[in-house]
């Protein structure tokens, strides 16, 4: 995305964003609260329409003319939000399974329990979503933002309802699904520790614009102002 702006009413959200992510690459969006993060997620999503600026999911060239809203379901985007709602009439084997369309049934199937063995959610395939406390639902939200191989992943805090020894093993999980998958992903975390372990580039967010752009070494070692030292000041 290349100088992106978005504002609601007189607040400018986002003002003049560019971002890049590689196939393959773990970008991650950190910052305070209110910094704009998950509005720049909901763009690149389509979930927001486009008020200046571009986007373009290059690989797959699903570019977004200016001026054009591409919605979510044609941008090739496996999404995975904080509220993200699993269908609750459907099993999580079906959940994850929902999207896959022109393969056979046995495939599916195959794919979807590979992720959610993965992701440690196989012995509840055949559960139903209120049957799962919030960190399980979370997992298999996750499993199934990953079950089509989309070129891109959003992620908003894909980890904030899980516990602190189940976040560590989930977040390892994740990462390894995501580099197997291959696919680039941006995820919105407001944790500098996550975004540590997890970010092959750390996009530092203030007040809408990207304050430094790096990885997590060269934002720790490097910080470009004091902003970025404080932000990091709590990482051992
Ligand atoms: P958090 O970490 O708390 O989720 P964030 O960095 O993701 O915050 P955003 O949710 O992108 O921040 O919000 C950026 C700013 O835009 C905030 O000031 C927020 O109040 C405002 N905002 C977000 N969505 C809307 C909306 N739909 N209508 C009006 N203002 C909004």
């Amino acid at each position: 995305m290349a100088g992106v702006y978005h504002a609601f009413g007189r607040l400018a959200a986002v003002q003049g964003v560019d971002l890049e992510v590689a196939p393959g690459e773990v970008v991650c969006l950190l910052g305070p609260s209110g910094c704009g993060k998950t509005t720049l997620l909901r763009i690149a999503a389509g979930l927001e329409v486009l008020q200046r600026g571009s986007v373009s999911l290059t690989g797959g060239a699903t570019a977004v003319p200016h001026g054009r809203h591409l919605p979510p379901e044609k941008r090739n985007v496996g999404l995975a939000f904080q509220d993200s709602a699993l269908f609750p009439h459907l099993s999580v084997l079906e959940n994850v399974t929902f999207g896959l369309k022109g393969e056979p049934v046995p495939q599916r199937r195959k794919r979807a329990l590979g992720l959610l063995e993965q992701l440690g959610m196989a012995a509840y395939a055949e559960a139903y979503p209120h049957m799962l406390s919030g960190g399980q639902q979370q997992r298999v939200a996750l499993a199934r933002a990953l079950a089509p191989a989309p070129q891109l992943m959003l992620l908003d805090e894909p980890f904030s309802s899980l516990d602190a020894r189940l976040r560590d093993r989930i977040r390892d999980d994740t990462l390894h699904v995501l580099k197997k998958v291959g696919a680039g992903t941006l995820l919105v975390t407001h944790d500098p520790e996550e975004a540590m372990f997890m970010a092959d580039r750390i996009a530092l967010m203030r007040e809408g614009r990207i304050v430094q752009m790096g990885t997590p070494r060269e934002l720790y070692c490097h910080p470009c102002d004091p902003f970025v030292v404080t932000f990091f000041g709590e990482v051992n």
